[in-house]
């Protein structure tokens, strides 16, 4: 299969042919090519993403226009749900059924949750002062390069570009490398739901010195969201910060779920498991560190450790599967090099399959508590107060979000208000309002997006005073 390019509305090759592969990780053969940008081709995409925005319609079609078109674009979603679900599984070896249920249903109401919202969003407007009346009005930004992960390729790239639409922006979107098929899937999708040319872009390459490169630092590019590794986000905010282009960047995380001894284990260890080793532990939100409060340390750990082991591990198109391969044959690398260093048993198969992997003893200073392994490998150790589940979970460099498993409600608020992170799960995980916000402090980015925080990243907020 080929994957083009879409710029303008048109599905194009790279102005010299030029095509990279993209590799099942189950099968571990290509399964698809796609076009290989090179500047000349994000140039083009710029280009055409500023020729709509200054020029086009869309910016001016209103927003109950511009909502009823993103509400068709979610009715197509669901409708060419297995082929999207195909588009990922066969890119980073998500499981099929995962994709099907959760990915394409949350990617449909990313955009028509946007939609609605920016419809329904009022503007300030302030008491009439002084002979003064004062309003403000959220134009959108212009143009916007995305730039997304492979981990939730639709999910992820839905979330970015819903809001940039709603708020009348065009978008160029660079998908992953591993990952570009429901990229382009999305954007023909757009088009047959009746967007203007130009409005989603999409162009494929990696990163650095690539296709990522060149479209986070084109002088054309009004807003850049990027979603990725913290490595990679202060590579792109220096890049942008050329240009004095403004950055909203989701990167890593280190997550905690904190378990105290009141809590409900059977419920914590269900949401505890599916934080540490769901997508295979490819999730920037996984909780791989669990601190849990000594009298129930080793009853948790036996629950924990069997949810683990119950977690079919191998082929992402088995409807039983919920542990599939890793992304790629480096990541696998990756992954399984953090299992040597704890001593772990490694992996019996050639495949690019790792089991949940549950480590104790692990010392706080250690790589495997301090670094975003992106694999299923959890560090598991007790805690005696509070105070100290507070401090071992605040101390890493990370700050995206922490689970915390309680039934007392005096607490669960103290401890809630104690953590840093953007956000905090009582006992629940990944349940996402997207009228709130969502991001991270220290390593884990730089703003928040949902709600009107993507209004407020996505617009040019503009302060009207009126004489009266
Ligand atoms: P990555 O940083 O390697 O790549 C992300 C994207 O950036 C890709 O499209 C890549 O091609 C591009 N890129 C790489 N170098 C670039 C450069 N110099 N300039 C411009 N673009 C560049 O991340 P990944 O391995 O694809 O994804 C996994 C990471 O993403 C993890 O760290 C994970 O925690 C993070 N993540 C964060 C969130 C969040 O919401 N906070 C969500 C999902 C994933």
């Amino acid at each position: 299969m080929f994957v083009p390019h879409v710029i303008a509305g048109r599905e194009t090759e790279s102005a010299d042919g030029a095509r990279f592969a993209s590799v099942d990780p189950w099968t571990r053969r290509a399964w698809a090519s796609a076009a290989l940008a090179g500047p000349a081709d994000v140039d083009r995409a710029v280009r055409a993403a500023r020729q709509e925005a200054d020029h086009g319609h869309w910016p001016r079609l209103g927003f109950a226009e511009r909502g009823r078109l993103l509400h068709r674009l979610a009715d197509l979603i669901v409708r060419d749900g297995e082929e999207l679900a195909t588009a990922d599984t066969s890119d980073m070896g998500r499981p099929r059924h995962e994709v099907l249920t959760r990915d394409v249903p949350r990617a449909a109401a990313n955009f028509r949750f946007f939609a609605d919202h920016a419809r329904l969003c009022p503007a300030e407007v302030f008491p009439a002062d002084g002979g003064h009346l004062v309003h403000t009005r959220y134009p959108p930004a212009g143009v916007v390069a995305a730039v997304a992960p492979w981990n939730f390729p639709l999910m992820l790239g839905s979330w970015k570009i819903a809001p940039a639409l709603a708020w009348g922006n065009t978008v160029v979107l660079k998908p992953a490398e591993q990952s570009p098929a429901s990229a382009t899937a999305l954007a023909r999708l757009a088009l047959e739901a009746g967007f203007p040319p130009g409005v989603l872009n999409v162009v494929h390459g990696p990163g650095p010195n690539a296709a990522g490169e060149w479209l986070v630092s084109h002088p054309g590019v009004d807003r850049v969201t990027f979603t990725g590794e913290s490595a990679t986000g202060r590579a792109v905010a220096t890049a942008a910060s050329a240009n004095l282009t403004p950055v909203s960047m989701e990167l890593g995380g280190k997550g905690a779920s904190v378990v105290f001894a009141d809590a409900d284990l059977a419920v914590a260890a269900d949401h505890a498991a599916h934080a540490a080793f769901g997508n295979a532990g490819q999730m920037c939100l996984a909780g791989t560190r669990i601190l849990v409060q000594r009298p129930v340390h080793d009853e948790f750990h036996r629950l924990l450790a069997d949810r683990a082991a119950a977690m079919p591990v191998g082929d992402p198109r088995d409807p039983a599967t919920r542990v599939g391969p890793l992304s790629s044959a480096e990541h696998h690398r990756k992954v399984t090099a953090y299992l040597a260093m704890a001593g772990h048993p490694l992996p019996a198969t050639d495949d690019w399959t790792v089991p949940p992997a549950l480590l104790t003893g692990v010392p706080p200073a250690s790589p495997l508590w301090r670094e975003e392994i992106f694999g299923p490998v959890a560090v598991i150790a007790p805690f005696d107060t509070e105070q100290e589940a507070v401090r071992l979970a605040n101390d890493t460099s990370y700050g995206l979000n922490a689970m915390l498993f309680t039934t007392d409600l005096n607490r669960a608020h103290r401890v809630a208000a104690a953590l840093r992170g953007g956000t905090v799960w009582v006992n629940c995980f990944f349940v996402r309002d997207l009228r709130a916000p969502f991001g991270g402090a220290g390593d884990s980015g730089i703003g928040r997006e949902g709600g009107v925080f993507s209004r407020d990243f996505f617009t040019e907020p503009r302060t009207v005073t009126l004489a009266i």
